[in-house]
């Protein structure tokens, strides 16, 4: 099969379902079709792809090497991820310096978290909320979604092998200048809402954090609209999907024990401001 077949246009519409069927030739033979569209790279080949633009990112993003606010940032990460079929990969968690209010997910099982997020947030349950949002992405695999949905099979999987670090390099310049790797569907969004909410619970948090982060960002838009112009940028309708989260939580039931705060977080706040 020549792989210029499996250019996005060629799969879309009513023949979308049979190419998935015929899709062996995937660059590790197994695509899956989620609902940002089909995707052409194994769990096994995005963690390889990960461990790339971890190091590139590395290199461009000023990430805070502070132990305590790491390792509580780790931790959050450690219990969402925890309860999702994808616990036993090896997922990181870097917080970058950055006075934006804003967080995103790179393919294999990376999370970025900057310390304007940190800062602005009013609970440790709306941080946690973000987490479990850019956590859902990652489950839900919307990064290797969106790339495998603009790049071709053939471009992806000599990435993957690292022989295309020009590739790398600039999906990564992307990541730094927009804030996120992609802007997702609204179905994405949803979707990485749903997942966050299914998984605060899990994790200790009540939900409802998602909500008022949300709330604040508006707020925040109006106040001082330069910390939330990335955000903004990569995530609208904030309203609807404020909408849909309480929609999700007011059909959960046993949330009466859950925290919106904990003891390390206004701590792990004094340390980034
Ligand atoms: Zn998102």
């Amino acid at each position: 099969m020549n792989p210029s077949v499996l250019s996005p246009k060629s799969v879309s519409g009513p023949l979308a379902i049979p190419l998935v069927l015929l899709l062996t030739l995937s660059v590790s033979g197994c695509a899956t079709l989620g609902i940002g569209g089909i995707n052409l790279i194994s769990i096994e080949d995005e963690w390889e792809m990960g461990r790339q633009f971890e190091a590139e990112l590395a290199e461009e993003l000023p990430l805070v090497n502070d132990p305590v606010v790491n390792e509580y940032v780790n931790e959050i990460g450690r219990l969402l991820v925890s309860q999702t079929e994808m616990a036993d990969l090896e997922w990181r968690f870097h917080v970058v310096e950055d006075p934006q209010v804003n967080a995103f997910n790179v393919p294999g099982g990376l999370v970025y978290v900057y310390t304007g997020l940190i800062q602005e947030a009013g609970s440790a349950a709306e941080l946690v909320g973000v987490m479990g949002h850019e956590v859902g992405h990652g489950v839900a695999r919307h990064g290797t979604e969106r790339l495998s949905q603009q790049y071709g099979l053939a471009l992806l999987a000599s990435a993957v092998l690292g022989e295309e670090p020009g590739f790398i390099r600039q999906i990564v310049a992307e990541i730094v200048a927009f804030g996120a790797i992609a802007s997702f569907s609204r179905a994405q969004e949803f979707e990485a809402d749903e997942i966050g909410v299914e998984l605060m619970p899990g994790a200790g948090y009540h939900p409802q954090g998602i909500v008022e982060l949300l709330e604040r960002l508006l707020d925040l838009r109006e106040r001082e609209p330069g910390t939330v112009e990335r955000f903004f940028a990569t995530h609208p309708d904030v309203s609807d999907r404020i909408d849909r989260v309480e929609e999700r939580i007011s059909g959960l039931d046993g949330l009466g024990g859950l925290q919106m705060n904990d003891q390390q977080f206004r701590a792990v706040q004094d340390r980034v401001r």
